[in-house]
């Protein structure tokens, strides 16, 4: 959970608690969603979730609910740890790869999907090891750190094809470097929308979290985005909206809002 202050930014609560209601503690609920993609011979995982290895006085802030892990979720979907081959990291936030790395025997820090190469942009690697006073709690070096000390690290610098049909593109309101994956299925594109668009709720142009480090950055880049999304009937995929998996969107009097509203597997069927 966190606090809808920080989730809408300079929004007044009168507006956002209708979108995205917060309990008595003024704290939002949140999904952390990663996607697996399986293609051809890769099976492709977007993000990696808060992971476990933090104390509890860490996580009393955060208020994990839910029974949902990444070993589970995978498990259903019939794929082992050991059998990812790509880790694609949106950004170094902890809610986002946490789950890239655990704990062995040894208690020393090694990446949880062993015969994965790890993606990340190169902007954003030199920002978290060298963080800005802001974003540094965010940045928890041994998330990934250890990713580079096993060789399992690969740099994207510009906007990168990782497979045929799955595109790696950066932007970087929230977070210098963050990846934002444009995934095509049966003709469609679908997209990870991570903290470029956190929740639906995030859709209008000035519903920006706190959290971003360039905000006016992130106001522009989320315009170009609705109106590339809105041309060419994108679907939105949602990371923390725990209400809305998907969406498309429609042109209203106000701007681009939210379309229709449905499932991944709904998404999948048609
Ligand atoms: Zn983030």
């Amino acid at each position: 959970m966190l606090d809808g202050g920080a989730l809408f930014g300079v929004i007044p609560k009168s507006l956002w608690a209708e979108k995205y209601p917060a309990n008595e503690k003024n704290l939002c609920n949140l999904s952390m969603r990663c996607m697996l993609i399986i293609a051809e011979d890769r099976k492709i995982l977007i993000d990696a979730g808060i992971g476990s290895k933090q104390d509890d006085k860490f996580f009393r802030y955060y208020y994990l609910n839910g029974k949902a892990t990444l070993k589970g979720s995978l498990g259903k979907a019939g794929v082992a740890f050991d059998g990812i081959t790509d880790v694609v990291l949106t950004h170094l936030h902890f809610d986002h790869c946490g789950g890239g790395v655990e704990y062995n025997e040894d208690n020393v820090p090694v990446p949880a999907f062993k015969n994965a190469r790890y993606w990340v942009s190169r902007q954003q690697w030199e920002w978290a090891l060298n963080p800005n006073q802001r974003e540094k709690s965010s940045f928890l070096q041994e998330n990934f750190v250890p990713v580079k000390t096993n060789g399992q690290l690969e740099f994207i610098d510009k906007n990168f094809e990782l497979v045929p049909g799955v595109e790696l593109r950066i932007f970087n309101g929230h977070t210098d470097g963050q990846i934002i994956p444009f995934v095509r299925y049966n003709n469609k594109t679908l997209v990870f929308t991570g903290d470029l668009i956190p929740t639906s709720a995030h859709i209008p142009l000035s519903w920006i979290c706190a959290y971003d480090t360039k905000p006016l950055a992130a106001f522009n880049e989320k315009k170009e985005f609705l109106e590339e999304a809105l041309k060419n009937n994108y679907t939105l995929f949602f990371e923390h909206d725990i209400n809305v998996e998907c969406c498309n969107l429609m042109m209203t009097e106000k701007g681009i809002r939210v379309g229709k509203c449905f499932t991944l597997n709904e998404f999948l069927s048609y």
